[in-house]
């Protein structure tokens, strides 16, 4: 249904007014007519009346069409404005359509005024259409605008929380004593610790290839990139260079760090220097394979001699059962000592070893381990030195070391038949060296003879041995408050000494 029009008819002349009213009935158009001849008229029905269009006359006695026009624009700009006049002509219509009037009716042709008032309500809905969709717009724009400027404001302070967080991150990553670094999701490094500089020796974060061993560059790409992939973190192992130039093995840790949604926000990386643990660990290896190989020698040995007694056990004594008896205890106490040598080992390490000391002769112990020792002629032992020294001391584990550096001295420096034991007393200490003309030891290696595990040589078999003997003399002389070395030379031999304090 056609909703019924409010016709605002601005005119002095009545029945110019009817003659309008009927024209317009005459189409059929609903609607309610207010006639109107002042300005303040006007304007009352303006804001009362609520027209859907406004037919003016053209010159009214105190009031015309181009002023109501006029005030209609400021605040009703869509309500269609046409003149409808006997008096103006041609020319004028067109000028004020030009300014924005609707259209021009003559009172003489009446006819058109129903076609014209259609197009003007259709012009004035597309209008109003118009002006609703370009609020609609503006409106929205405020919006967009309003949504922006908060948005603008959350990504300012994600972003100085984002900083902050990170510089925190930053500052505690400098109190570690590891290499340390944040890298993006992408694996792009953004920030390294000092450690790293002073570790690494470079300037430069991005030449950080430099310090990964050539060998390790392609594993430690790969590995990265997989743990990147993750969102657990993860480690793995390589060699990195040192300012020295030297290879070290280094543990590296990846950690993300997760924001509020578990998102991965960045990557902390840490590089720990392991290089001690795997020298330990590589000597522990070697140590188990070695000490299973010593154990398995005599015990093969033992086997071998009890089944041969076994075989001649019902029948007549030979010269062979007690040369088998004698193999078999040979070999028995090889194990005994070897083991003796892992107890004191495993105790010296818990710090058990205990030490009885009591005041005893240095030259009169000494001789009865030549004694003990002597098992071969080609051997002669020589000692020199203060015959009437006497320490505080525990005889029995000073007598184990000597023995120690006798069958080191014997084991070592095969050729070297004359081993000469020193015996130099001072004030305070008395010195016991034990000295061979075999082929002496490397500086690089003279250091860590007293570790554990360690041997100079562990690939070649010609000599066996656990590595724990001289660990074990150190831990001894260590518990006396005393000294341990070595002074040598390679190609002259090697001087093995103790120094223990004088009893007081
Ligand atoms: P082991 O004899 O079981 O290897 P030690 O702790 O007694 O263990 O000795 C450690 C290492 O010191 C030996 O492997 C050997 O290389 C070296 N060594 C000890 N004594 C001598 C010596 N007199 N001359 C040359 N090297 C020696």
């Amino acid at each position: 249904m056609m909703a019924i029009l409010n016709i605002l008819i601005l005119e002095d002349n009545s029945s110019d007014a009817d003659l309008l009213c009927r024209e317009l009935e005459k189409s059929g158009l609903s609607f309610v007519a207010n006639v109107v001849q002042t300005k303040t008229e006007f304007v009352d029905a303006l804001v009362n009346f609520n027209p859907d269009l406004i037919l003016s006359d053209y010159s009214l006695p105190y009031f015309d069409a181009v002023t109501a026009f006029r005030i209609k624009q400021v605040d009703h700009s869509h309500i269609p404005f046409i003149i409808v006049s006997g008096v103006i002509g041609e020319e004028n219509a067109v000028e004020l359509i030009k300014d924005g009037v609707t259209d021009y009716v003559s009172k003489q042709r009446l006819v058109t005024l129903i076609t014209k008032i259609n197009r003007a309500l259709n012009d004035s809905e597309e209008r109003k259409n118009k002006i609703a969709v370009a609020e609609k717009l503006r409106i929205q724009a405020v919006e967009l605008l309003a949504l922006n400027q908060e948005l603008e404001v959350r990504v300012i302070k994600r972003t100085k929380a984002l900083a902050d967080s990170e510089n925190r991150f930053r500052s505690i990553l400098e109190t570690i004593p590891q290499i340390a670094w944040t890298n993006t999701i992408e694996g792009e490094v953004i920030f390294y610790n000092q450690r790293w500089y002073d570790y690494t020796g470079l300037k430069d974060f991005k030449e950080f290839i430099a310090a990964i061993h050539r060998e390790d560059r392609k594993k430690c790409f790969f590995e990265y990139l997989d743990i990147l992939k993750t969102t657990n973190g993860g480690e793995f192992q390589i060699r990195g260079k040192r300012a020295d130039g030297t290879y070290r093995w280094h543990l590296i840790r990846l950690v993300p760090i997760l924001d509020e949604n578990s998102k991965i926000q960045l990557w902390v990386g840490t590089a720990t220097d392991i290089q001690e643990l795997r020298l330990l660990q590589q000597q522990k290896d070697d140590f188990i394979s070695i000490a299973s190989h010593e154990l398995k020698t005599p015990i093969t040995s033992l086997k071998a001699s009890l089944q041969l007694l076994d075989r001649i056990k019902d029948r007549p004594p030979t010269d062979t059962l007690p040369l088998l008896i004698t193999q078999a205890n040979k070999s028995l106490n090889k194990v005994t000592i070897l083991i003796e040598d892992l107890l004191n080992a495993s105790m010296a390490n818990k710090g058990h070893l205990h030490i009885n000391q009591k005041i005893f002769n240095m030259y009169q112990m000494i001789k009865e381990c030549c004694n003990d020792v002597h098992l071969d002629d080609s051997y002669t032992f020589k000692i020199e030195g203060n015959e009437e020294v006497e320490v505080f001391a525990d005889s029995i584990r000073i007598e184990q070391i000597v023995i120690n550096f006798i069958n080191n001295a014997i084991k070592y420096a095969p050729k070297s038949t004359e081993i000469l034991i020193k015996i130099h007393k001072t004030v305070n200490e008395v010195k016991v060296s034990v000295i061979d003309k075999g082929p002496g030891i490397p500086l690089d290696k003279m250091e860590h003879l007293f570790n554990r595990y360690y041997r100079v040589d562990n690939s070649g078999s010609k000599y066996t041995g656990l590595g724990l003997g001289l660990y074990i003399c150190s831990e001894i002389i260590k518990k006396h408050g005393g000294k341990i070395g070595v002074d040598s030379e390679l190609g002259n031999g090697s001087a093995f000494w103790f120094i223990l304090p004088m009893a007081s």
